[in-house]
């Protein structure tokens, strides 16, 4: 067995013919592009690309395949160049009624083994949907109803961003997923963190102790891919490994989780909406502290604090590390250029964040930006938090 890094989350763009799959997300953000910069430029050996039930993308996966650099495995998935498995994946945005009769809704990250079956999974959905061609669109059934769907194309549903205030489980349906999928919970072997919480946070929360955590990009740019990643421990790379390791069977299991320190994410902490500025209070803060306003985005700091139901937070003995990093774009005096020098000199962002010594970077950007680059790698920083849809910020 040996480790690999995988990023499950990551968007569409466009596809190559230029029709929009998910419009906030690049351009250049297509499949081919996708596989390229996981094979060339982040060193990640199995990605999730959660756009391809779209009739557009599918087209796109099935010229790809075409060209002989990339060929579908009996485990499932699809190989490039040898070096990256891609996991052909759906995000599905369902429908869910509380206890008080209000409707929510929650974004659902579904995988599937084959072309043939997220191609069956599209047909299906589209009597679901109002535009299948796009991103994460809203579905007229509940995530109860939804696994059922993904099962019958033999492929697993992963509650996605599982805290974020608009589009989440915790964030605006519930406080518990059990209460969503009932008697099917067991049938959810992870669940997404998101880049506004971590391990610590979610384990605060006790019908989540016998659930994998996940920590992806949700990458709308190709820079983006594995801002947040998994290190997992297989025998190969397929879709039928994954699963495994997201059941902890056989020895497969996810090793360690990559992500943003959580303070970094869009959706920390309580943004007023009002007086537009993020309210650091003691948490759990559920109106403004400087016009009393009601009108706010709850941070998922905050929302955890009102929901959690452990008295500590204790992970249970398997949970693996989370580690922190700090993704070059977010490091003061670190642009575009700058990450191309770097890359040209050590490859991958993976090795400048966490083995390049200073001495080497130092060489290639000079003092100051490597002083930088190791201050945010030994966590010797100061971030103010994120809130209301704005990333945190970092000071050194
Ligand atoms: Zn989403
Ligand atoms: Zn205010």
């Amino acid at each position: 067995m040996y480790e690999i890094f995988a990023d499950l989350h990551v968007h569409i763009g466009r596809s190559e013919n230029n029709k929009p799959i998910k419009i906030t997300a690049a351009r250049s953000l297509n499949f081919a592009n996708i596989a390229k910069e996981c094979v060339n430029r982040k060193g990640i050996n199995v990605v999730g690309i959660i756009d391809c039930a779209s009739p557009y993308v599918i087209e796109d996966i099935e010229k790809f395949l075409k060209n002989g650099d990339a060929y579908e495995i009996e485990d499932g998935g699809i190989i490039y160049k040898n070096k990256v498995c891609i996991i052909l994946g759906s995000e599905i945005e369902t429908a869910e009624i509380n206890e008080k009769g209000k409707t929510g809704s929650a974004h659902n990250i579904c995988f599937f083994p084959k072309l043939s079956d997220i191609k069956g999974f599209s047909k299906e959905m589209s009597k679901h949907i109002g535009n299948i061609t796009l991103s994460s669109q809203r579905a007229d059934i509940s995530a109860y109803e939804l696994i059922d769907i993904v099962e019958k194309y033999n492929g697993i549903l992963i509650p996605a961003h599982v805290f974020t205030p608009h589009k989440s489980f915790y964030g605006n349906c519930t406080d518990r997923l059990e209460k969503i999928f009932k008697e099917k919970y067991s049938k959810i072997l992870a669940v997404e963190l998101g880049l506004s919480s971590d391990t610590f946070l979610a384990d605060q929360i006790s019908e989540l102790e016998s659930k994998t955590f996940l920590t992806n990009s949700d990458a709308h740019s190709l820079p983006k891919i594995a801002r947040e990643y998994n290190k997992i421990l297989v025998e190969d790379i397929s879709f039928k490994e994954i699963l495994k390791a997201l059941k902890n069977e056989d020895g497969r299991r996810v090793v360690c989780n990559y992500g943003l320190d959580p303070k970094l994410g869009k959706y920390h902490r309580t943004f007023c909406e009002t007086c537009e500025k993020t309210i650091e209070g003691e948490a759990p803060v559920v109106k403004c502290n400087s016009c009393e306003s009601k009108n706010i985005t709850m941070g998922v700091f905050d929302r955890i604090e009102i929901i959690k139901d452990k008295k500590e937070t204790k992970s249970p003995e398997n949970r693996p590390p989370y580690i922190y990093q700090i993704p070059l774009t977010f490091i003061p005096g670190v642009g575009g250029k700058t990450i191309d020098k770097l890359l040209g000199v050590f490859e991958t962002e993976m090795n400048i964040l966490h083995k390049i010594s200073e001495n080497d970077i130092e060489s290639v950007v000079g003092e100051k930006v490597a002083n930088n680059i190791i201050m945010a790698r030994e966590g010797n920083i100061s971030i103010e938090a994120g809130g209301g849809g704005v990333y945190g910020k970092i000071k050194i």
